[in-house]
């Protein structure tokens, strides 16, 4: 049987490791989660560092009263860097100098309670604001969970509340047990209790902080894959995929659907005139304009260029119109200023609507390419129907 210093020394090896292996492969991945994983492995060997004090006490390397209080603060300190990775995984801000805070009342508050030995006092501090940690990164992990990785964010979730239960517990101990622990080596059930998690969860925690990496680079392709980095609406290769969908839709219902292919007026002059990065926020703006005149239904796109395409299911040709003239004034109306200069911006609309088989988009795209065209000839800034 191994004895619990070589246990130790092996878990702050594991921690190494595991450490090690994190920072090698973070670099790799978009900002917010290399950054995550930087916390998530700083934090980890914090927690690793936990274990190396008392094998280092074991060892008359430092003093047994270092290593009980530097354990624990380096331990909570680790727990606090696991917290700050979830934030930043989900791009949130948190309070710098509050956790800061949190840190030094646990490195004071040990000090404190060593030196004037008042070892209950200390281990139910501790538990209660590793308790408090724990629900910080639970409520963390379950609030606006990413829709696509809800079961592994909440089965994480559950794992952090299940030790902020435990250490809720440990934190009420002398209620529980009739009398207190004072030293964090003596034999008891809540004891059993508290090590037994911090092993597993650790364990368990590493695998859980892996999946949810793994689900948030998932999302981070699918977002790179469908929607265009400039303006955040769909690209032109999702758009086919879900249009082809609702006009095999519209043919099984029977019902019309209407496409809108836009393309704003002049748009070579805006760069011509203003440089690309005005030329850019105006595409960002339009984007953003007609988005908001939209129903949550209707499918809107970058085609390409400087060209969108709306597709509107459920929608006959005099509805689409309707439609297209609020998108045309709603763009006229909406002004566009960059670099101090007003940039007058306008849109020509091409209209095709369906309503008989074949609900095909090569055909129906077609003519709504035909419509705008005619809509640029006729003067631009105007609507046209195919
Ligand atoms: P028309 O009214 O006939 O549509 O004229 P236009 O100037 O809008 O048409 P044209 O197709 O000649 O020009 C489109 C311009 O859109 C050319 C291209 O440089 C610009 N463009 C395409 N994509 C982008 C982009 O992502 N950013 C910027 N700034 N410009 C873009
Ligand atoms: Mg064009
Ligand atoms: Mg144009």
């Amino acid at each position: 049987m191994i004895d619990i210093y070589t246990l130790y020394t092996l878990l702050t090896l594991a921690a190494l490791g595991k450490a090690g292996l994190i920072l090698l492969v973070a670099p790799q991945y978009p900002r917010r989660i290399t950054r995550a994983m930087h916390f998530w492995a700083l934090g980890g060997l914090m927690i690793g560092m936990n274990f190396t004090l008392h094998v280092f006490a074991n060892r008359a390397l430092i003093s047994d009263s270092l290593a009980l209080g530097g354990a624990v603060t380096v331990g909570i300190g680790g727990a606090v860097l696991i917290f700050v990775a979830v934030q930043e995984l989900r791009e949130r801000t948190y309070s710098k100098l509050a956790l800061a805070g949190l840190f030094a009342f646990v490195a004071i508050s040990n000090a404190y309670t060593l030196h004037t030995a008042r070892d209950q006092l200390r281990i139910i501090t501790n538990s209660a604001v590793t308790a408090t940690v724990f629900f910080m990164i639970t409520y963390a992990l379950v609030r606006s969970m990413p829709p696509s990785g809800r079961s592994i964010y909440r089965v994480t979730g559950f794992l952090t509340l299940s030790l902020t239960v435990i250490f809720v517990i440990r934190a009420v101990n002398p209620l529980i047990l009739g009398f207190a622990i004072t030293h964090p080596l003596v034999d008891n059930w809540v004891q059993e209790l508290t090590y037994s998690a911090i092993l597993l969860g650790n364990v368990l925690g590493s695998l859980c902080f892996g999946l949810i990496v793994a689900e948030e680079l998932n999302v981070e392709l699918h977002q790179l894959a469908s929607f265009d980095s400039l303006t955040r609406i769909y690209n032109r290769r999702v758009f086919e995929n879900f249009a082809t969908d609702e006009l095999g839709q519209a043919r099984i219902k029977r019902e019309s659907i209407s496409l809108l292919m836009i393309d704003i007026d002049h748009f070579k002059q805006v760069n011509d005139r203003h440089g690309h990065p005005a030329g850019d926020a105006a595409l960002i703006r339009v984007a953003e304009v007609m988005a908001n005149c939209l129903r949550h239904r209707d499918l809107f796109c970058r085609y390409g260029g400087e060209e969108f395409a709306v597709l509107l299911p459920a929608t006959t040709q005099k509805q689409a119109i309707s439609i297209a003239e609020r998108l045309r004034i709603a763009t006229l109306e909406a002004g566009f200023r960059h670099g101090g200069s007003e940039i007058p911006l306008t849109v020509s609309i091409g209209v095709s609507s369906v309503d008989l088989p074949p609900y095909d988009l090569n055909v129906i795209k077609q003519h709504a390419d035909q419509a705008l065209y005619t809509a640029k000839q006729t003067g631009r800034n105007r609507v046209a129907v195919a």
